[in-house]
């Protein structure tokens, strides 16, 4: 699953907004241009067909139905889904809502965060999305744990109106003044009670929890609890295996995933971060990479193996979950100092001298105007070059 993110303007001001860093600062757009450019490159290998559309909101896109449709049309993506707060929806054309490839991620904030007139708005237009749109199925709500007194309780009636029978839930990637201030553990001992609290008031309310990342380490959980968990887990699991992915069980009611893979979000000036948790250290130009597969190895490699060598708390010192690679003891942004020592990533010797080129458009522009007196050397004729190389490798001239 990666993300194209489209402006970087919102609409809300959430307190735990993970996107601070860009969201309505000097808020950027993506050109139609380089939306295309960032679809194709997203879909330039067959390692994902799901495409993100993210913000900011991408609702109050001026392009939206045009990004959405462009996204939608190409038999390469399924599903094209939206992170949206759901306030603006009806910004989005009626045919798109009831595509059957596509799909909601609602972020659900409370009103008190948000404001009652907008949030009376996001309910009203889930409402009309489930029952004008058929939406039933294609959408689901997100919740943000951002605070240990967090009062989820807004949530229940909404969950119960809409029917859902799973829900999202995030524990928030702290801010750096928390982490400057507490070790990882000691946030998610922090943070475990109203996760806990969660889980089992939404299991109440015939909902399954899954866990989206900052996934909460096992130590943190005493062996009564994680029993406990584990037997709901199991009887909800002989009754509705069937029914959720591999991986939403993996994640659901106990997690048992510890660790992250690179999400990876091409920005709008197609600078692509590995998650937004660690946009401030991992932008890097898309066009220096050959496809998606090249750029996640390369995230894999300078960030995800590198954490491997540090611990984010005292306690994970020997642990066999940390030094097998099973547990990354929360978000890599506890030990963003150690991984990146304040900088952002910088590119190999491979990667700063390669250029590729992701427009289709662009490449057939190339051909037309440039191949014939550029590349002269060439023993093809023009005529049988083919389709465009998306990939941009061609002969390795950067033309074809
Ligand atoms: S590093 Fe992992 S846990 Fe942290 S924000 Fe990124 S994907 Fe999420
Ligand atoms: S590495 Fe071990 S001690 Fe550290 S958070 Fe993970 S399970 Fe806990």
């Amino acid at each position: 699953m990666s993300n194209i993110v489209v402006n970087e303007i919102c609409n809300l001001r959430c307190p735990y907004c993970f996107a601070s860093e860009f969201v309505n600062k000097q808020p950027k757009e993506m050109t139609m241009e380089d939306f295309k450019t960032a679809l194709n490159f997203v879909l330039s290998d067959r390692s994902d067909r799901q495409v993100g559309l993210i913000g900011g909101e991408p609702c109050l896109y001026p392009h939206i139905n045009e990004a959405l449709r462009m996204a939608l049309d190409d038999v390469r993506a399924d599903p094209v889904m939206i992170y949206t707060n759901g306030v603006e929806l009806e910004k989005i054309d009626p045919a798109i809502l009831e595509d059957i490839k596509f799909r909601m991620l609602v972020n659900c904030n409370s009103p008190a965060d948000m404001g009652q007139a907008k949030f009376d708005k996001m309910r009203e237009n889930l409402l009309k999305f489930k029952n004008e749109h058929f939406g039933e199925g294609r959408f689901r709500l997100s919740v943000n744990l951002y605070k240990p007194d967090f009062d989820y309780t807004y949530i229940i009636p909404i969950v119960q109106e809409l029917g859902f029978d799973t829900i999202r839930l995030s524990i928030s990637v702290p801010s750096k003044a928390t982490i400057g201030s507490m070790t990882a553990l000691e946030y998610f001992d922090t943070m475990k009670p109203v996760a806990m609290a969660f889980v089992g008031d939404m299991i109440r309310c015939g909902c399954l929890t899954g866990f989206d990342c900052n996934f909460l380490p096992e130590c943190v959980l005493t062996p009564e609890e994680h029993e406990g968990l584990q037997n709901v887990k199991d009887i909800f699991y002989s009754g509705l295996s069937k029914n959720y992915s591999r991986t939403f069980w993996q994640r659901a009611i106990l997690c048992e995933t510890h660790t992250c893979t690179p999400v990876i979000d091409i920005l709008p000036d197609l600078n692509a971060i590995r998650c937004f948790g660690l946009s401030e250290y991992t932008k890097v130009p898309i066009s220096h990479f050959r496809n998606m597969k090249d750029l996640r190895q390369f995230y894999i490699d300078n960030v995800d193996r590198q954490s491997l060598k540090y611990v984010s708390s005292p306690k994970c010192k020997g642990c066999y979950e940390g030094e097998s690679g099973n547990c990354s003891g929360g978000c890599h942004i506890f030990k963003a100092d150690q991984i990146f020592g304040g900088k952002n990533l910088e590119l190999d010797e491979a990667h700063k001298n390669a250029h590729y080129e992701h427009n289709p458009d662009k490449l057939e522009e190339m051909k037309e105007h440039d191949h014939d007196h550029n590349c002269e050397h060439h023993h093809h004729h023009h005529d049988d070059d083919g389709p465009a190389d998306i990939d941009g490798d061609g002969c390795g001239c950067g033309c074809c």
